[in-house]
């Protein structure tokens, strides 16, 4: 687990950004020594200039604000209450998942839906917590796409849900600690930022990264 922000919870491709090339040297500042997976997106410092609204004041505020709702659905698990309609809701508490919450928001900022690995709890191998969240918020809308919604989750998203999240056409990805093992969002692969895909959504990555890999080393412990 990586200790240090990588980049400080700055933004690693805004909307909209113009791919850079992929030998960019501002890569290196996000992922030191990780392979990069060739074509990616620009990233990096100054990624954002005239294009993220780097000017938006308290936007790393409500993010760590968000981050923080998604560590509490991770720790207290699907019995904390809120808009899930999930059956599961009130049940005993799967000890055995690991703990990643993850929150969709509105474009408004409401709180659409939330989800907490269920893998254990359900023998699901994909009730990850983004999947469950993006599910859930769907149908709270009506719709498969979650066009400006931001979807904020605790642990780097894995290549199912990093797919997820494109085909939901999310438009923000906030993640708190790094997976070098099997993240797709900057580790191993980047799907998210891969400039041959058409949807690409903003991200932000290790948002409050001390807290939220505290959480997991606590429960590999
Ligand atoms: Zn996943």
């Amino acid at each position: 687990m990586r200790s240090d922000p990588p980049n400080g919870g700055e933004p690693l491709l805004p909307l909209g950004g113009e791919p850079a090339d992929a030998t960019d040297p501002a890569l290196e500042t996000v992922r030191p020594g990780q392979p990069t997976p060739g074509r990616l997106g620009r990233v990096g410092p100054g990624a954002d200039e005239g294009l993220a609204d780097p000017g938006e004041p308290g936007r790393r505020q409500r993010h760590e604000l968000w981050m923080r709702r998604a560590l509490e659905v991770a720790v207290t698990g699907p019995a904390a209450g809120g808009p899930s309609t999930d059956p599961a809701d009130g049940a005993d508490l799967a000890v055995e998942d690991v703990p990643v919450g993850a929150v969709v928001y509105g474009p408004d900022g409401t709180e659409l839906a939330f989800g907490r690995n269920e893998r254990e709890l359900t023998g699901d191998p994909t009730a990850h917590a983004e999947v469950l969240a993006l599910r859930r918020a769907a149908q709270r809308l009506g719709r498969w796409r979650l066009d400006d919604c931001t979807l904020v989750v605790t642990l780097e998203p894995c290549t199912m849900c990093a797919g997820a999240l494109a085909l939901a056409r999310i438009s923000t990805v906030v993640f708190g600690a790094w997976e070098p093992k099997t993240g797709a969002v900057g580790s191993l692969w980047d799907v998210l930022r891969d400039r041959r895909v058409n949807h690409r959504p903003e991200v932000y990555g290790g948002v409050l990264e001390n807290e939220t890999a505290a959480v997991l080393r606590a429960f590999f412990r």
